[in-house]
C-alpha cells in the first residue's frame, strides 16, 4: 500500500509516519531526510545532489524522483510506503504518480491529518529542546524535571528560534498554500482522506489506520 501523509507543522505526522512504518513494516520516504543521507554517503546521486545543495540550490525534481525509485525498488519498499512531505507540488504528484505507473504501483490513500491552529501554535510554542543532547520536552505534554534541565544529561532547555508564534504561523500559511492545491488533485482522483490530528498518539493512529483499512 503506498501512502501519503499530509500534516502542517506541529500535527505529529513525522511521530505518525513511524508508527505507521512500524505498524506495516514498509519504509517512510521521507526525501530531504533521504537528499542528506545519500549525499553523506558519497554515491553517484549523492555527489549530484552535492553540485546542488552545496550551492543552496533547488535539487532538480527529476532527481528527487530518481532517489525515490530506486528506494522504492528496495525488498523492504516492495509492499509499499509512506509518502511524508513529498510530493510537494502538482508536478511532483503527477511524476510520481508516473513513475509508480511504470513499477505497476499507484498511490492509493492521501491522509490529510487536521489539527486547528491554536492547537499547532499550543503544541510548538510549549517545546523545549535540550542543547546538549537534543531531547525534546513539552511544558505541559512532557513536561522537564523540576530543576528545569534535561531529564538524560542535565543540559540547558531552550525553546528553539522555529519554536515561536510568528514562525508557526508563518510555516501553517506556507503549508496551506502549497497543500491545497495538491489535496485537489489528490482530491480529484477520490483519494484523500480527513482525520483529525487531535488526541492521544494512539487515537490518531487507530484513526490513520481506519481510514486505509488496516
Ligand atoms: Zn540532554
Amino acid at each position: 500500500m503506498d501512502v501519503v501523509l499530509f500534516g502542517p507543522p506541529g500535527a505529529g505526522k513525522g511521530t505518525q509516519a513511524k508508527r505507521l512504518t512500524d505498524m506495516l513494516r514498509i519504509p517512510q520516504i521521507a526525501t530531504g531526510d533521504m537528499m542528506r543521507s545519500e549525499r553523506a554517503s558519497g554515491s553517484e546521486l549523492g555527489k549530484r545532489f552535492d553540485s546542488f545543495m552545496s550551492q543552496g540550490k533547488l535539487v532538480p525534481d527529476a532527481m528527487v524522483l530518481e532517489l525515490v525509485e530506486v528506494r522504492l525498488r528496495k525488498d523492504d519498499a516492495k509492499n509499499g510506503a509512506i509518502f511524508d512531505g513529498y510530493p510537494r507540488t502538482i508536478p511532483q504528484a503527477e511524476s510520481l504518480d508516473g513513475m509508480l505507473g511504470k513499477i505497476s504501483r499507484k498511490i492509493d490513500r492521501v491522509v490529510s491529518m487536521e489539527v486547528e491552529l491554536d492547537e499547532q501554535i499550543q503544541r510548538i510554542t510549549g517545546r523545549r529542546t535540550c542543547l546538549a543532547c537534543g531531547q525534546v520536552y513539552h511544558l505541559i505534554y512532557n513536561a522537564p524535571p523540576a530543576n528545569g534541565r534535561c531529564g538524560n544529561c542535565a543540559g540547558e532547555l531552550v525553546q528553539r528560534k522555529d519554536d515561536t508564534e510568528e514562525v508557526v504561523r508563518k510555516r501553517h500559511e506556507e503549508y496551506l498554500a502549497n497543500t491545497a492545491p495538491l489535496l485537489g488533485y489528490y482530491g480529484a482522483k477520490d483519494l484523500v482522506v480527513s482525520v483529525s490530528g487531535v488526541g492521544s498518539l494512539d487515537d490518531v493512529t487507530e484513526r490513520i489506520k481506519k481510514a486505509i483499512g488496516v
